[in-house]
This record gives structure tokens, C-alpha cells and sequence, in this order.
């Protein structure tokens, strides 16, 4: 536009960025994952992350034919403020909230870059870096924007949040009732282990989380996903199984076991193979659904947090 002023033109593309993403790095993965380290205006960047899954679907005549599944892996924060003692996005410290304009670029440029049709639905998680529910004003508007038909039609059942735990905002969003899945990451079933893993367990404990998700709304057919890192000689015991089945007593619950992903300076070690599936199979003898994540994207900065790390040499 010729019939501007020109300082009006400064203001307007400092406070009004129509580009608000730039790629500043992409790994991909032989399995299909990639990771992109996404940057904004201000030169600050978070991880986004496309995972890739088969799908069985029925074709018009009936037969099986397989279709690829698309997850998001979406971050709401630029670094955190939890302080996980195992998480890499926490070494960082906290920087700052995502607008609910950042965090829905997020969502359209993974579609875009991968020529994602804009008919096809995509699941979203928000488990890239950052707490959700302590950037929750901001998240609820993106949430809205990317669920509304006017929007980008991706339904709210299809959007899950992961907390860490901030049982106070859980039961807020609970009374929104918008409909979006939630997971907590439990990780411990001892107050004083959890304390040590995410030290905002001593604001938050463990049984004021299970009061809150027995109050959240869930949908019928659907469950709350438990979260459960597994951290050699920490957590991996069966003892701490059978605590976890009496934890989950009377909620629709399963649990998806985690391998550690380790990274330079942790003393925290990957569990055995051997203990995961102990743990595993103790939850399924007590019919809790219970999977062990696949690792995905292992030869690539998959763990949150590399590919930033790699990126800035911090
Ligand atoms: N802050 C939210 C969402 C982002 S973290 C939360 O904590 O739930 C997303 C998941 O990555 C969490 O379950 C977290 O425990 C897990 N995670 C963090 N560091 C990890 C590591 N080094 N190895 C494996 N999983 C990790
Ligand atoms: Fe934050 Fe989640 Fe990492 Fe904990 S695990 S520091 S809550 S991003």
C-alpha cells in the first residue's frame, strides 16, 4: 500500500506480523517423524513436531486399505517454568508465553510444509515445550480458534492437552467443558519421588490431581491418559505398578509408559526393556490399558527440547 505513511507502515508490520513463523531448523526422521524448530518475530523459537502413523480404514467397496494418520505435537510456551528435574525444555528456564496466534501457526504451517489437505483431520497434542495450563488464557483461544468451524474444523476431541499437573487450572478447564481430551503426567506415585521429578508437586500433590481429573468431564467413549515417565531404579518397580492400579482406582483411566530419553549432564538412566514390560503387563493383569510409547524419530533430536538445544549450542 502507496497510501500509507510510512511510520504507520513500521507500526503496523512490528505490532501486525503476517508471517508470524519462519523454519529456522528441520529434522526428519527415517520413520517419518520430523521436527521443525519453529521461530518467531522476536527471534525466540520452540519445537513443533509431525509423527506419522498407519491407519486401517475401510475404502467404499469394504476392503482394508491404509491411510496415513497425522499427530501434532504442538508447544504452548517458550521454555517453562515447572522445572522438571528430567525435562531439557526446563534446563532453559522460562521465557515467555506463545500468543494464541503463535501457537495456531504452529498447527498451519505443519500442514502447509507437509501439503496436509486442509480436509484431512490431524490430532494435536500439546506436548511440545511449555505447560499449557500456565499459559491457559492463551491456550483456550487458540484451542477455540483451531477447533471452530471458521477456523481450522480440527474438532476439540481431537486436541489433547498434557499437564504436569496444576490441579487447580485442570478443574477450570473441566468447567469449560470444551470437549478436549487431557493428560496428565503423573510419572510417580509417591509424593516424595514426584516432588523431586516436578518440584511443583509440593504446591500440587498427587492426590489433589486424581480429585480433579475424577471431576473433569470425559467423554463417554474416551479416557484420561496417564503419562508415566519411566526412570531406571526410580520409578520402574512393580510395587510402584500396584500403587498406580489403587492410584487410578475408580477412574477411566490408561497409561502410556515412557521411556526416559536421556541427554548430557542427567544422572537419570533409561530403564530396562525387561522392567517396562513387567510394569506393563501388571497393569494389563488388572485391566488397565496400558501401551509403552513408541520411540519415535530415535535418530533425530527426538527428545523435547534437542533440536532447540542443538540449534542454539546452549
Ligand atoms: N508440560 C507438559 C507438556 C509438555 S512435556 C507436561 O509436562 O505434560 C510433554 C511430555 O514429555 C511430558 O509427559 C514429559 O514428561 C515428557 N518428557 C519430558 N522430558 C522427557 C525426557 N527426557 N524423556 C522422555 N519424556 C520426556
Ligand atoms: Fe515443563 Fe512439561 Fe518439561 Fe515439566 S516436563 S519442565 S512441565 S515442559
Amino acid at each position: 500500500m502507496k497510501n500509507i505513511p510510512k511510520e504507520l507502515k513500521e507500526t503496523l508490520s512490528k505490532k501486525f506480523p503476517l508471517d508470524t513463523i519462519k523454519v529456522k531448523n528441520t529434522e526428519i526422521s527415517s520413520d517419518g517423524t520430523k521436527k521443525y524448530l519453529f521461530e518467531y518475530h522476536d527471534n525466540n523459537s520452540v519445537e513443533a513436531v509431525l509423527l506419522r502413523m498407519k491407519e486401517k480404514e475401510l475404502n467404499e467397496e469394504g476392503q482394508v486399505i491404509k491411510s496415513e494418520k497425522y499427530t501434532f505435537c504442538i508447544s504452548s510456551q517458550v521454555g517453562c517454568k515447572v522445572g522438571c528435574s528430567f525435562c531439557l525444555t526446563a534446563k532453559g528456564g522460562f521465557i515467555r508465553n506463545l500468543s494464541a496466534g503463535e501457537i495456531v501457526a504452529q498447527v498451519q504451517y505443519l500442514k502447509k510444509l507437509n501439503e496436509i489437505p486442509q480436509n484431512k483431520s490431524v490430532n494435536i497434542v500439546y506436548m511440545g515445550m511449555g505447560e499449557p495450563l500456565d499459559n491457559y488464557e492463551n491456550l483456550i483461544k487458540a484451542i477455540k480458534i483451531i477447533s471452530e468451524l471458521d477456523g481450522l474444523a480440527i474438532s476439540t476431541k481431537r486436541q489433547t492437552i498434557s499437564t504436569s499437573g496444576i490441579s487447580s487450572k485442570i478443574s477450570k478447564l473441566g468447567n469449560e467443558n470444551l470437549g478436549v481430551q487431557l493428560a496428565i503426567s503423573l510419572h510417580a506415585v509417591e509424593d516424595d519421588l514426584r516432588d523431586e521429578l516436578i518440584p511443583m508437586n509440593k504446591a500440587y500433590n498427587i492426590e489433589s490431581i486424581i480429585e480433579a481429573v475424577k471431576k473433569f468431564p470425559i467423554d463417554t467413549r474416551k479416557k484420561v491418559l496417564f503419562e508415566y515417565l519411566v526412570i531406571k531404579d526410580k520409578n520402574d518397580s512393580v510395587a510402584q505398578a500396584k500403587k498406580l492400579v489403587k492410584l487410578l482406582h475408580g477412574i477411566e483411566a490408561k497409561v502410556n509408559l515412557i521411556y526416559f530419553n536421556p541427554f548430557e549432564g542427567t544422572t537419570y538412566k533409561r530403564p530396562l526393556e525387561e522392567d517396562m514390560k513387567a510394569f506393563q503387563n501388571y497393569l494389563l493383569s488388572k485391566k488397565i490399558i496400558c501401551t509403552i510409547r513408541e520411540s519415535k524419530g530415535l535418530d533425530i533430536s527426538a527428545a523435547c527440547g534437542q533440536l532447540k538445544k542443538k540449534e542454539e549450542g546452549q
